[in-house]
């Protein structure tokens, strides 16, 4: 029997960019000390008082199928906080409840493109953006981005790269640069958008995780509350990535789509995870700035060991949990460095290949293990580069 020619076009069939994870995963399971630093996954669990809430919300009977769309008290923490931080008035009924930040950047595309209809992509670009236009039966276009420009897209080419497309999809703070988008560039997102009738799906997982400078999310800015789709997750902020919650939020003419496409794909999300988000939310405020503290420690910490070292060429991050190294003083590709660095010193990083073609030429260090042994790898990775770049 012959697969749907939608499925079957999900991937494009030649991305291998999780090929690393998987290898080192298969070296550590046979035993390998390797420092795996490539998936943004943190390296401690999540923080007791939220397993309590959940535990406490199973026990007391959350156990049973869920409002479709998100628990109210959930949905309306998570508008008021949008309200508080956007000054946009948000009401629960803009907030759909998703499996992850995934579920949410499915159901936006699914909720403003047609079939064949062309949505852009910033390169480099987390590496689930082209299968996720394509599960939406999206046409993908691709504007790429240069480290010399601080990996912003600039106006001319991304009015020139828009054109013919109905939706744009913004990440902000960035995976995989750490670039956080400075006021010019998201008010000429913004003005192209309204210029030329966008929908803009703006990904906002990192909103908490800023070392310089601040987020501002596309949402407040002018004309943009009525075409913007928010993605947004408690997976990086406070340390859930495992318990798939996060949300959409966007104009109430759309978001009731968004909530059919929820019962016929997830049916909801379950209550006790929803109620440990809601404990997270009101009550995790700690917990967030105790994972903050974690990243900036070791931002700074890489900065220190990677920031001077031969072969090594680094943007600091402003934002997110990851350092992108240019690597190209090595003379080795993404994947070369990637894969050499695994073979002769177990340490594994994602390839810049892995987040398109603009990213060749980097590697995407993520900063998910304990400091003492981040410490550790750092120095042996920067040896790496620093002997390639002197054989180069
Ligand atoms: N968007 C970006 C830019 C990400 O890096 C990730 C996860 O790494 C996601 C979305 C998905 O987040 P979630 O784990 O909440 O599905």
């Amino acid at each position: 029997m012959r697969p749907s020619l939608r499925i079957a076009g999900v991937s494009s069939g030649t991305s291998d960019a999780w090929e690393i994870y998987f290898r080192a995963s298969e070296r550590i399971a046979a035993g390998a000390p390797v420092a795996m630093l490539t998936i943004g996954d943190h390296d401690w669990p999540t923080e007791a008082p939220i397993l309590d809430a959940m535990d406490a919300s199973a026990r007391a009977g959350q156990t049973g199928y869920a409002h479709m769309s998100g628990i109210p008290p959930l949905r309306a923490a998570i508008a008021e906080q949008m309200t508080a931080q956007t000054g946009i008035s948000t009401t629960p009924e803009q907030i759909q409840v998703t499996p992850g930040g995934q579920g949410a950047l499915y159901a936006a595309f699914m909720a403003c493109i047609d079939p064949g209809d062309r949505a852009l992509i910033i390169a480099p670009y987390y590496a689930t953006y082209p299968d996720t236009v394509r599960a939406a039966s999206g046409v993908l276009s691709v504007l790429d981005t240069r480290s010399e420009d601080g990996f912003q897209p600039q106006r001319a080419a991304l009015e020139a790269a828009c054109a013919g497309c109905r939706a744009i999809l913004v990440n902000s703070p960035h995976n995989p640069t750490g670039a956080v988008y400075s006021e010019a560039t998201l008010a000429a997102i913004a003005e192209i958008a309204v210029a030329q009738d966008l929908w803009v799906i703006s990904d906002e997982v990192y909103a908490t995780q800023v070392y310089a400078g601040a987020h501002r999310s596309l949402r407040a800015l002018p004309g943009m509350a009525e075409r913007t789709l928010v993605v947004n997750s408690l997976s990086k902020s406070h340390v859930m990535t495992g318990f798939r919650i996060g949300w959409l939020a966007g104009p109430p003419e759309i978001m009731r789509y968004v909530a059919d496409l929820g019962m016929a794909t997830t049916y909801g999300v379950p209550g006790f995870i929803q109620e440990a988000a809601l404990f997270a939310l009101r009550d995790g405020a700690a917990i967030g700035a105790r994972t903050h503290a974690v990243y900036a420690r070791r931002r700074a910490l890489a900065l220190d060991i990677l920031g001077g070292a031969n072969g090594l060429r680094m943007l600091p991050p402003q934002g997110a949990m990851y350092v992108f190294l240019d690597i190209r003083a090595t003379g080795l590709s993404g994947k070369a460095f990637a894969n050499r660095l695994l073979d002769e010193e177990e340490i594994a990083v994602m390839p810049g290949e892995s987040f398109g073609d603009a990213a060749a030429g980097h590697v995407r260090v993520a900063l998910t293990l304990e400091d003492a042994r981040l410490e550790d790898a750092l120095r042996r990775l920067a040896g790496f580069a620093a002997r390639h770049a002197r054989e180069g």
